[in-house]
């Protein structure tokens, strides 16, 4: 600027009441220069009242070092020149914050300047007064930890795309305060996660237009779909669901549906779980169930089994026809429909042998009960008979030593004798 300089009393020297310095910052320094080389740089002033267009800080420190007057450059200004003037100054030097800028780009703007029109006044590009300006839209805290520092000039400028959720903005400066460094990610998967929202409920309104009769919102709870209490979801497997097949569940009237909130997936719900036998209480009762057959299975099976050595045991310790003949009669008497031609076992305790002679009228079966009556002529015979059947019947497999082996039991003489005339058993 060529203009003549002046040397103003600094009582004369008026401030702007819209400075849009958020503090003057230390003037120490600068007054202490004052008082020793005086004011190098003259105030840029306007003549009508003296109000002082650039220079504020320069006016406080020219008091502080005790100067008379001040050198300015006087200049007439409408309003819109002086903050143009202003920010040129200070955009130049650098020396204003990010959000003192925004303000001064407001003021220029609230001149009813575009964006373009202040970026040319002031030098700077288009898109640096934008996004200098969207810092207005921050919340009060954002803007804050701009001007002291905590928050990066970049983080904020991420945060601007969410300042519509001052409460959202507010989480992630404190977490920038943190030290975060996750900012525009943070901000990314917020806008992911609005923009999955808006598709969920765009689902849900177009499923109330197909007529669907209830569409129950869902909120989104660790990437699952949770529905409000009372109401379940419909799923085969799922944990906590009403186990059907969605198709299945949907012919009820029970049926509702829910929009999944993050893949705006449509999904069976249940509004009335309580209509629904609760699968996993069947479950835990049938198993119930089937355990205690078992147990119930098992213990028949123990219980026979002890019959039956108990049988053995009586026999053994007192051998007497009686008991042998009980034996027999007990084991017969559970025989119902047994043919002797079943009876190998039988017969070998019997020495009866199976082979039909050559050329005997007779069949093999005729043959059987030809020999077996002939045995049980006598009392003794037909005791033998009746017991080796018996004996036939309960431990039908293998020979007579096996089974008594495999029951850890040794039969007196006496009952191996009853049972093997011929020493069926007594041979090793
Ligand atoms: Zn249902």
């Amino acid at each position: 600027m060529q203009q003549a300089i002046t040397m103003i009393a600094v009582g004369k020297l008026k401030l702007a009441d819209d400075n849009v310095r958020d503090e003057l910052g230390d003037i120490a320094e600068l007054a202490a220069s004052m008082k020793s080389v005086g004011v190098l740089e003259p105030l840029i002033v306007r003549e009508d009242g003296l109000l002082v267009v650039c220079g504020t800080r320069r006016l406080h420190a020219a008091k502080d070092a005790g100067l008379k007057d001040v050198p300015c450059i006087l200049g007439s200004f409408t309003d819109e020149e002086r903050i143009t003037v202003m920010a040129v100054e200070n955009l130049q030097r650098q020396s204003l914050s990010p959000l003192e800028e925004a303000r001064v780009f407001q003021r220029l703007s609230d001149f009813g300047l575009t964006t373009r029109q202040v970026a040319s006044r002031v030098g700077v590009s288009q898109s640096w007064v934008v996004k200098r300006l969207a810092l207005l839209k921050l919340p009060e805290a954002a803007q804050k930890a701009v001007t002291s520092g905590t928050l990066e000039i970049s983080q904020a400028n991420e945060l601007v795309k969410i300042a519509d959720d001052p409460t959202l903005v507010e989480k992630l400066v404190k977490k920038a305060e943190g030290g975060s460094k996750h900012t525009s990610l943070d901000v990314q998967q917020a806008l992911e996660a609005r923009d999955r929202a808006k598709a969920a409920k765009e689902k849900e309104k177009e499923l109330e237009k197909e007529g669907e009769k209830t569409v129950v919102p869902l909120v989104d709870e660790f990437y699952k779909a949770v529905p409000p209490a009372g109401i379940k979801l419909v799923h085969p497997q799922a944990f906590g669901a009403v186990r059907m097949l969605a198709e299945e569940h949907a012919k009820l009237p029970c049926h509702a549906v829910g929009v999944h909130p993050r893949t705006a997936e449509v999904l069976e719900v249940c509004i009335n779980p309580g209509a629904h036998p609760d699968p996993e209480k069947e479950r835990q009762a049938e198993d119930e169930k089937r355990k205690q057959q078992l147990v119930a299975q098992k213990e028949q099976a123990r219980l026979e089994h002890q019959h039956r050595i108990d049988f053995l045991k009586a026999a053994a310790v007192k051998p007497s026809k009686e008991i042998v003949l009980d034996v027999c009669y007990r084991a017969l008497a559970e025989d119902t429909g047994y043919s002797y031609s079943d009876g190998s076992v039988a017969l070998a305790l019997l020495g009866i042998d199976t082979e039909v002679e050559e050329g005997s009228e007779l069949d093999e079966s005729d043959e059987l009960e030809r020999q077996l009556n002939e045995l049980a002529k006598t009392p003794a015979g037909r005791l033998r008979v009746t017991f080796a059947f018996a004996v036939d019947r309960l431990y039908g497999q293998g020979n007579l030593e096996t089974v008594l082996d495999e029951l850890g039991y040794t039969p007196p003489k006496a009952v191996l004798e009853v049972v093997t005339p011929t020493g069926v058993g007594s041979g090793g």
